[in-house]
């Protein structure tokens, strides 16, 4: 059944009257799809996990169908491109900042645009807020330039392909490509980045092109002494319905990896209690929480952010509480391409104007990388000192 998908703003609104949502509240759901960076598509299988009965506290609307009344001005640091990919990539849609391990796009569009996307400059259709990278889009997906590249940097033994979304991507795309990565004698592990777990299980069912590709694959990786893994995103325990469970636990039964990504995001997932549902619910369907990210610093979706010290503490408080290869690693991408570092690696905290500084050595050195919280949680006076100001360095001159 696939009447209920959402992919424009009339079935939106057609369908906000059928279920009977008041004018005030459908007004801020419009003003919504017009301040989100990300296009307007709901799949049916998220149309149906909503809870529209109580829309304003529900922790899949939020994520997919910010109100207008919920948007914040964005940080003066924060960046559409906030991990700085773009100007990183060395060929298109390769991003190589580890030495031993990097990201391919696969593609720019996904089956449902989450808000709070970090790859918000170039996932999706334009929106009124955002044009998307024309040259990113445009030059995603050549798989030829993933193969060669990797033919010709033998350090590599990582990939993890992303996006967009896997699940816009042909299967048979997906086979030849597997069929390539799997003859790379350097390689070690390949990672299939998706939501669609969450956005149209069915679709990872037994019996379904995907679910054939990636099973026959795992097999085949593993006789290689390779390992191909997905990496899902579920940020709430209620996103793990009945179907994602049974197609998660199917590929788990037929010997496939599957590891989380959470981002952690005010109001829909920022109390321990619910860090630890998720955690449960994801263990009891076969997947490995992997991480909790610390909401990267995307410009126009400051509301979803919490302050870096929210995110230490849930971590805090878990510690313990499961197995410990369970408990995911909770982590911060550092803005401008710093990379991935636990929370508690920062240098030095300035409390006054809410500034974490973190140095990646892998990456480049004694470089300093700055995570900012958001304004909101500093003093008024401090926050008037924010505004207007570029540079980090600025305050403190
Ligand atoms: C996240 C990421 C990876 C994979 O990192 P892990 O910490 O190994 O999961 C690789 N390359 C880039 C550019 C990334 O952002
Ligand atoms: S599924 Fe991933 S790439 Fe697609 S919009 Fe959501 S966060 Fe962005």
């Amino acid at each position: 059944m696939k009447d209920s998908q959402i992919f424009n703003i009339n079935e939106l609104s057609n369908y906000l009257t059928s279920k009977k949502v008041e004018p005030e509240l459908k007004a801020d759901i419009f003003k919504g799809v017009k301040s989100n960076s990300m296009a307007l598509k709901l799949t049916d299988h998220i149309v149906r996990l909503i809870n529209w009965d109580n829309l304003i506290a529900d922790p899949i609307r939020k994520q997919f169908l910010p109100l207008g009344s919920e948007y914040q001005p964005s940080h003066p640091q924060s960046k559409v491109d906030s991990l700085s990919e773009e100007k990183k990539q060395v060929r298109p849609g390769l991003i190589h900042r580890y030495p031993n391990k990097i990201l391919f796009l696969l593609g720019t569009f996904c089956p449902t645009y989450c808000a709070f996307c970090t790859r918000s400059y170039a996932v999706g259709p334009n929106t009124k807020t955002l044009a998307k990278s024309y040259l990113t889009k445009s030059q995603t997906g050549k798989t030829d330039t993933l193969i060669d590249y990797l033919k010709t940097n033998v350090n590599i033994n990582d990939v993890v392909l992303s996006g967009g979304d896997l699940l816009s991507v042909q299967p048979l795309i997906i086979d030849k490509l597997l069929a390539k990565l799997v003859t790379i004698k350097s390689l070690r592990s390949v990672r299939l980045a998706t939501r669609g777990l969450l956005f149209d299980p069915n679709l990872f069912l037994p019996n379904t092109p995907l679910f054939e590709i990636i099973t026959r694959y795992s097999e085949k990786f593993k006789q290689h002494n390779m390992e191909l893994s997905i990496q899902c995103h579920f940020n709430h325990a209620t996103e793990i319905s009945s179907e994602s469970q049974k197609a998660a636990l199917s590929l788990y039964q037929s010997g496939v990896t599957i590891r989380n990504q959470t981002v952690l995001l005010d109001g829909v997932n920022s109390t321990i209690e619910l860090q630890k549902n998720l955690i449960e619910k994801l263990i009891s369907s076969g997947i490995q929480p992997y991480y909790v990210y610390q909401m990267d610093m995307v410009a126009n979706a400051e509301h979803f952010r919490t302050n870096l010290e929210t995110c230490i503490s849930i971590s805090k408080n878990l510690t313990g509480a499961f197995a410990g290869f369970q408990l995911p690693r909770f982590i911060v991408d550092l803005p401008l391409g710093g990379g991935k570092r636990s929370v508690y690696e920062y240098e030095f905290y300035d409390q006054k104007y809410g500034i974490y500084g973190f140095k990646s050595p892998i990456i480049s050195g004694e470089k300093i990388y700055y995570y900012c919280d958001p304004l909101r949680y500093l003093e008024p006076h401090v926050q008037k000192e924010w505004h207007g100001k570029i540079s980090v360095s600025e305050l403190y001159d």
